[in-house]
């Protein structure tokens, strides 16, 4: 979406060689009606798809996932957890998430009530990079029975390999702005 990389070009800055930092309108500050836009497109690429419910991890992706549970009607929104606890919990699925910004893997969990059979779900996230996040997501709903619909993704890095990821699981990715490159400290769409 054209005022997406508008946004970014404006106010993101670029963190080394493959951090995108979007403090004052996504990641600390939020803006609202730019969540709502990018919603709104995003209810326009899965026009025809039902969705039943919004699944993302916490917690940068529940503001996301709340404009989107709004475009499509209300819908519920569900966040997996990281979680700390080490006990055994047989009433939640569980799956490993590599973090992109920390490097360090730790389990996500989501009660098992919460997710169910038959169910279709949109996963949604502020950023896809390599796409560890988003198949986590997309392995818990497996594990439910529940079928995705597909990926909303505020900004996707297109070239640390996500997008390819998920598509090759047959799940179709709507993503607001798509970064090809970062070229002398710019995003490049
Ligand atoms: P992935 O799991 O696709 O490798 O990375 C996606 C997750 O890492 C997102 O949930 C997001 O929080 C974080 N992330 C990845 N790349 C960036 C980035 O360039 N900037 C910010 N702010 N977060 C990122």
């Amino acid at each position: 979406m054209k005022s997406i990389q508008e946004r970014i070009l404006r106010d993101g800055h670029v963190i080394g060689e493959d951090i995108l930092k979007v403090d004052s309108f996504l990641n600390h500050q939020i803006d609202v009606s730019f969540l709502r836009e990018f919603a709104a497109g995003a209810k326009e690429f899965f026009a025809s798809a039902q969705v039943d419910k919004v699944l993302t991890i916490e917690t940068s992706g529940i503001a996301v996932a709340y404009a989107l549970c709004e475009a499509f009607g209300d819908v519920p929104l569900v966040f997996a957890k990281k979680s700390k606890s080490k006990t055994v919990d047989e009433n939640v699925f569980k799956t490993l998430v590599k973090s992109f910004t920390r490097g360090a893997v730790s389990e996500v969990t989501v009660a098992k009530k919460y997710l169910r059979p038959g169910e279709r779900i949109l996963i949604a996230d502020d950023f896809l990079a390599e796409g560890s996040a988003a198949m986590g997501l997309l392995d818990l709903i497996r594990q439910a029975g529940a079928i995705p619909v597909g990926a909303a993704i505020v900004i996707e890095k297109a070239f640390q390999g996500g997008h390819a990821r998920l598509e090759g699981e047959g799940v179709p990715v709507f993503a607001g702005a798509s970064i090809r490159a970062f070229k002398d400290g710019k995003p490049v769409f």
